[in-house]
């Protein structure tokens, strides 16, 4: 029997119809999108996707690229995976019955506005599983805990301007959320994650504080551009970027002209290397993951017949899975078919 669920372009499902989740081209009789990161949504114009409304904006507004989509479809229901604003899980239900759980990028936390994924509400026989941080190394603190690390290390810098790295979708809104409630102070935010907030207020309830900036404002009012307006100067704002940004020379210049701090959040900041490689004054393992325990936790409350894992630590997580658990389990590696499968 062939295997039915392969790593290609997305996760494949041949499930008496071809169910694609997750690829940059519409390839699927039915595609599903879990979240909107750029590496999960379509690069052109596709048929008619299942996803959440939200997903749906957000998309459009980072691509440009408009899609149908609806909520469900026959065999396919979606769940809440507390990963970012919209994310979810889908169950895909086979024509023998089997059901499959596969989780896209999720989190178990409850976190600022978000509910995180319930796993003893999944039922599955085959759970497809991201593993980004699947090596008993990534253990993050209670997320109380880190909000409080956070906030504190806000209030006790008041005087200094902050700038704050996280993914433009995701980790950017949850420092924004901190920053106000640590702080009264103006946050700034670049247009990449201004677009970002403006497309989840449209699509939810929430609401991000951060004003729009760019560089050569931010230049200016710190007196490093030849422009040397000091009318307005950078003095004690926080600025939220994406984390992308953290080694561009101007950002250091300014660090270094107002006496700026530099703060960077990630599951891999439990990497010394994380704090290095971003140049960063203080890291924070905030993210929208799962750690390696709560990843574990997830399997047994789902307690599947067949585990398939992907991203990151898949290989050393399935082992973990097997040799310590006693799960049937395998890491799904890109464009490999012939591996011997389990007879689903
Ligand atoms: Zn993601």
């Amino acid at each position: 029997m062939n295997r039915r669920v392969t790593h290609r372009d997305g996760i494949h499902f041949d499930v008496g119809r071809l169910v694609v989740a997750d690829a940059r081209s519409a390839a699927g009789d039915v595609n599903v999108v879990s979240h909107a990161h750029a590496d999960h949504t379509f690069s052109s114009s596709p048929e008619t996707v299942v996803c959440s409304t939200e997903t749906a904006a957000i998309a459009t507004a980072r691509t440009g690229v408009d899609f149908d989509f609806v909520e469900s479809a026959p065999g396919i229901d979606l769940v809440p995976a507390g990963h970012v604003v919209g994310s979810r899980a889908a169950i895909i239900e086979a024509g023998d019955g089997t059901r499959y759980c596969y989780t896209g990028d999720f989190s178990t936390r409850d976190r600022a506005y978000l509910d995180g994924f319930d796993p003893s509400a999944i039922e599955a026989d085959v759970l497809v599983m991201e593993t980004t941080y699947g090596h008993p190394r990534y253990r993050f603190p209670p997320q109380a805990e880190l909000d409080t690390a956070i906030r504190e290390w806000i209030r006790e810098h008041d005087d200094r301007p902050l700038f704050l790295f996280g993914y433009s979708l995701g980790r950017a809104q949850k420092v924004q959320w901190l920053a106000r409630e640590a702080a009264d102070r103006d946050v700034l935010v670049t247009s990449t994650i201004d677009d970002v907030n403006r497309a989840i207020a449209s699509a939810t309830d929430l609401e991000f504080s951060g004003r729009p900036t760019d560089p050569d404002e931010l230049r200016e009012r710190a007196g490093v551009s030849a422009e040397r307006s000091t009318r307005d100067p950078l003095t004690d704002e926080i600025v939220v970027l994406p984390s992308n940004q953290s080694r561009r020379g101007w950002v250091d210049e300014i660090a270094e002209s107002t006496g700026a701090l530099k703060a960077g959040f990630s599951g891999w900041a439990v990497d010394d290397s994380y704090r290095y490689r971003g140049g960063y004054d203080v890291t924070f393992p905030l993210t929208d993951h799962c750690d390696f325990d709560e990843l574990i936790a997830t399997v047994e409350a789902i307690d599947p017949d067949l585990v398939y894992t992907h991203h990151g630590y898949d290989e050393a997580f399935a082992d973990v899975l097997a040799t310590e658990y006693g799960y049937d389990s395998q890491p799904l590696k890109r464009n490999q078919t012939t591996l011997g499968d389990f007879g689903r």
